[in-house]
């Protein structure tokens, strides 16, 4: 591609390699030549330096984000029958972990500025068979955690955070993963860290939690051919570590790059009429995506198509109304604010590398189409 056809692109992974192309060749390189092509030292290193960063005393590489939330849910004691309360405003995965884990998610709606979890509506959802609190920072904002962990606290359940898209992201001036009993993050290449495959990673302060996590994703070893839990294939890859480890250390630059591209686009979307992303007082949002919501949302996105600029929807239709799904049993009308949000949210081009000619056509673009 030349830089013409990437110039109105959504997402355009190929500049920032470029931009790192030599560090991570000598990454990749020195762990091939090691050998250690699952865990190993790299992996190791890397589980130190996110965890840290993320605020947290340890942290398991596992092969991907949904793999962290199904051993997340397994090591908090789920098990079939078990209900988790969560959003259906997410990426299907969310929910997969937990019919992973044999449970049954039980929908709350979003905040409507938010769309994250709104606490003020949990507490009716608990059950006897409730274990778990899984809120879900959506787009790179963090839920409100404080009223969530008290709900928490007093019912005694436990709190998973779904980070797969808020790497970096702070709630009260703390990183995301960490703030929870488990928090699980996604490495898959579109999130803010990104590798280059597949992977992912869950945080905890609690020792117990990361032996239990350490034998689940490795057959539920204690040693070599000990298996005292039943377990799984989901280790994560030397030449993944060793490249995560490497972007970590781009991860603020970029965080802050995605932060002046919001404001910059929240800025030059000032006058138009379309709902933009609200930064609540308590978060320090990482952009993962920036989502306007409108009512003319397919009207919009084919204009900006024509005018050679690529969006996205996160996400079109909403778990609970996915076909697959439909034996949990909700349908249209039980998650409103849900699925109004889904009927407008469209996603304008964000990633670091973004520069600001590129935005002010993005919203030129959104202007004239408007
Ligand atoms: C990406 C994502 C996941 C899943 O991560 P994978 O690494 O793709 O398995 C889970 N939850 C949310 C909210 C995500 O965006």
């Amino acid at each position: 591609m030349d830089l013409d056809e990437r110039y109105g692109s959504f997402l355009d992974l190929k500049a920032q390699y470029e931009s790192i192309q030599d560090e991570v060749l000598r990454a990749v390189s020195a762990t091939l030549a090691s050998t250690q092509f699952v865990l190993g030292k790299e992996v190791a290193a890397f589980e130190e330096e996110f965890a840290a960063y993320s605020g947290g005393k340890f942290g398991i590489g596992v092969n991907s984000g949904t793999s962290a939330l199904h051993l997340a849910l397994l090591a908090a004691g789920v098990k079939p029958g078990d209900e988790v309360i969560t959003v259906s405003c997410t990426f299907v995965a969310t929910v997969a972990a937990i019919d992973y884990a044999g449970a049954r998610p039980v929908f709350v709606d979003v905040d409507p500025r938010t769309h994250n979890l709104d606490p003020a509506q949990v507490e009716a959802a608990i059950t006897e068979r409730t274990k778990v609190i899984m809120p879900v920072h959506l787009h790179g904002q963090p839920a409100d955690l404080d009223p969530l962990l008290e709900i928490a606290r007093r019912h005694r359940l436990l709190v998973i955070e779904d980070a797969a898209q808020a790497h970096a992201a702070e709630y009260k001036g703390r990183r995301v993963g960490s703030i929870g009993d488990l928090g699980c993050f996604s490495f898959y290449p579109g999130k803010n860290l990104g590798a280059y495959g597949e992977g992912g990673m869950v945080v905890t302060n609690n020792e117990e939690f990361a032996h239990t996590l350490r034998m689940l994703r490795d057959w539920g070893q204690e040693r070599k051919y000990h298996h005292v839990l039943k377990g799984f294939n989901y280790r994560m890859e030397g030449v993944q570590g060793a490249i995560l480890r490497v972007k970590l250390r781009h991860l603020d630059g970029w965080t802050e790059a995605r932060r002046r591209h919001a404001a910059l686009y929240n800025e030059r979307l000032a006058e138009v009429d379309v709902q933009k992303p609200v930064e609540m007082p308590y978060a320090k949002h990482v952009y993962h995506v920036y989502a306007i919501r409108t009512p003319k949302r397919d009207l919009l996105q084919e204009s900006l198509q024509a005018q050679g600029i690529q969006t996205g929807i996160h996400y079109p239709i909403p778990v609970h109304l996915q076909k697959a799904y439909a034996d949990f049993g909700y349908g249209a009308g039980d998650l409103p604010v849900t699925e109004q949000a889904a009927n407008e949210f469209l996603s304008l081009p964000m990633f670091a590398e973004l520069t600001d000619s590129q935005i002010e056509a993005v919203c030129a673009a959104v202007r004239k189409a408007l």
